[in-house]
């Protein structure tokens, strides 16, 4: 199977579905990581230039800690916007490319801008992707793709219905966050927030719910031709 994650933000397809993504990865799945913005104002300090490299950098360790290939849709933090027809067709093109099987992203109700407008340039994207006469760098790909969200951030309103177990990944997880060190540093200042034990006390709640030892949570897009007829998550 072909896998392809979404996010709005260098960290947040770790944070939300980094177990996931990990599991794919171990059962053998191909898994492409695409980040939306670059993230360039996420720091008190850091000027934004240099924080975009930094932020690509970190975002290239956290995806090799799994094999996946990492691409940057070239979005600017804060400025990710779904009329925006460049960002648009370069998601096409890379659904054409990686000809995924499933597409997670943020759900499209999530607590900021850049998260929701994501989702509908996914949601957008994954139907022109399958339009002939829209032309980009790569070849149509005449299949509509089942769309998961990912969790809203600390999963407010969110109430999956899908559970994934990643007892055997939550390691694989927090490693992958740890690679993310501006940002760790940046929650913490910001918001008085530790990513990592964040991470690991949200996972161990929603496997406390399924019964498993550590679990994330999605739900899927229920649109036409969006609806999966088997079970597509590990
Ligand atoms: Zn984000």
């Amino acid at each position: 199977m072909v896998v392809l994650a979404v996010g709005a933000h260098p960290d947040d397809l770790e944070s939300a579905c980094g177990g996931t993504l990990a599991k794919y990865s171990r059962l053998g799945n191909k898994v492409f990581m695409v980040h939306a913005s670059n993230g360039n104002v996420g720091h008190r300090v850091i000027p934004p230039e240099e924080l975009a490299a930094i932020r690509a950098e970190e975002a290239r360790k956290a995806g090799a800690l799994i094999g996946a290939e990492v691409i940057y849709l070239g979005g600017r933090d804060l400025y990710v916007r779904s009329e925006d027809m460049e960002l648009r067709n370069k998601l096409v093109d890379i659904i054409r490319y990686s000809k995924p099987d499933i597409i997670i992203t943020h759900n499209p109700d999530d607590y900021m801008d850049d998260h929701n407008e994501t989702s509908k340039l996914v949601f957008e994207a994954s139907m022109a992707a399958t339009v002939t006469h829209l032309h980009t760098d790569h070849e149509f790909y005449g299949k509509l793709t089942p769309i998961y969200y990912m969790e809203k951030v600390a999963g407010i309103n969110s109430s999956p219905t899908e559970f994934v177990d990643i007892s055997e990944d939550i390691e694989t997880k927090l490693k992958m966050l740890s690679q993310h060190e501006s940002q760790l540093k940046w929650a913490k200042e910001h918001d008085n927030i530790d990513f990592l034990e964040t991470a690991r006390v949200f996972s161990r709640f929603r496997g406390y719910q399924c019964n498993v030892a550590y679990a994330e949570g999605f739900t899927y897009c229920m649109q036409f031709h969006k609806m999966p007829v088997k079970r597509y998550l590990p």
